[in-house]
């Protein structure tokens, strides 16, 4: 059984995917997307690099945070996960991490409530022992084709999943931070390449690399890490609850220099490596994951 380990061609290490038009309501499920994604759970190998380690992932029930949530837990590391109340997806990824060993903690909840965002981390640590590691990946993406057609409460909604629940979560996380700990949060090839349809989206995303950098030299001296990752065109529900125009779903990933689209459990070791401890020199960098495609 091959591995994310094994000597392998990128090009086809994964298939060249052409989604068919598909439809799902916010957020989508994991469980009905077709073609299904690998997240790892046949093909993560955990060799040990997150032993003992206690982490909070948002939007963990699929997608990248999914395959982030598996790899953590093949790691060593015991795993709270956070998701819009929708049990499918997390009920598979809880069992996948609990057949690992480790604990799952299911904490589902919307992060536009600023109240929860506080409550979640609390939560966390009382479920988990304590906190060294968040993710904050949960995200919003909702393709319109025109400013006009953005309404205060989509632009509004965006903003609050993608920064302020980032900015509140982190705040009430530090004080249960140990020196060591690491926040990695997930941003975008957006950041640097807005497509037309995600103004919105987008703009989030550049805003999550620059409170990356700044957050990342302020917590230095106190040693706690701060990293980004930026994934390319991966194949997420996402894309199909409006993350996407559904015409260009068959063509999904397809103009990226490695000609296919990502598979979340190819995001998996960014997170693991910018969460371990090998990475004690790296802060404040957005690592880029994007099949190629050049980012800054
Ligand atoms: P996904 O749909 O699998 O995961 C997103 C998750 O965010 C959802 O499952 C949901 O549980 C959570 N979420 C959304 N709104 C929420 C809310 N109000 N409260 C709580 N949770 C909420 O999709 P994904 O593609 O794996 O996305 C994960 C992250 O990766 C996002 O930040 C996204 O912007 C980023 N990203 C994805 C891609 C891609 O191509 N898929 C590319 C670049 C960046
Ligand atoms: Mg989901």
């Amino acid at each position: 059984m091959s591995d994310q380990l094994t000597f392998t061609n990128p090009v086809t290490r994964f298939p060249d995917i052409s989604p068919p038009k598909q439809d799902q309501p916010e957020p989508g499920l994991d469980a009905e997307l077709i073609p299904g994604t690998d997240r790892g759970e046949k093909s993560y190998r955990g060799t040990g690099r997150l032993e003992g380690r206690r982490a909070l992932i948002t939007g963990a029930d699929s997608g990248i945070g999914a395959a982030v949530a598996i790899a953590f837990a093949r790691e060593g590391a015991d795993v709270a996960l956070n998701y819009l109340p929708q049990e499918e997806d997390a009920q598979h990824i809880a069992g996948v991490i609990r057949e690992a060993g480790r604990t799952a903690v299911l904490l589902p909840g919307d992060l536009t409530d600023a109240d929860f965002c506080r409550r979640l981390v609390e939560d966390a640590v009382e479920g988990l022992g304590g906190l060294d590691a968040l993710v904050n990946n949960a995200g919003r993406q909702i393709a319109v084709e025109s400013l006009e057609e953005i309404d205060d409460q989509q632009w509004e909604d965006t903003y609050a999943v993608n920064i302020h629940a980032m900015f509140r979560i982190t705040q009430a996380a530090l004080k249960h931070l140990p020196a060591g700990s690491t926040i990695v949060n997930s941003s975008s090839i957006q950041a640097y390449q807005p497509s037309p349809t995600l103004v919105d989206y987008a703009s989030t995303k550049a805003a999550i690399n620059n409170f990356t950098k700044g957050l990342a030299q302020q917590l230095a001296p106190r040693g706690i890490r701060v990293n980004a990752v930026a994934p390319g065109p991966i194949w997420t529900p996402l894309q199909v609850s409006d993350g996407q125009p559904k015409d260009a779903l068959p063509e999904f990933g397809k103009s990226t220099p490695l000609g296919r689209a990502g598979q979340p459990t190819e995001l998996a070791p960014a997170y693991v490596f910018l969460t371990s401890s090998e990475s004690s020199y790296v802060l404040g960098e957005t690592l880029a994951v994007t099949g190629g495609s050049p980012t800054p």
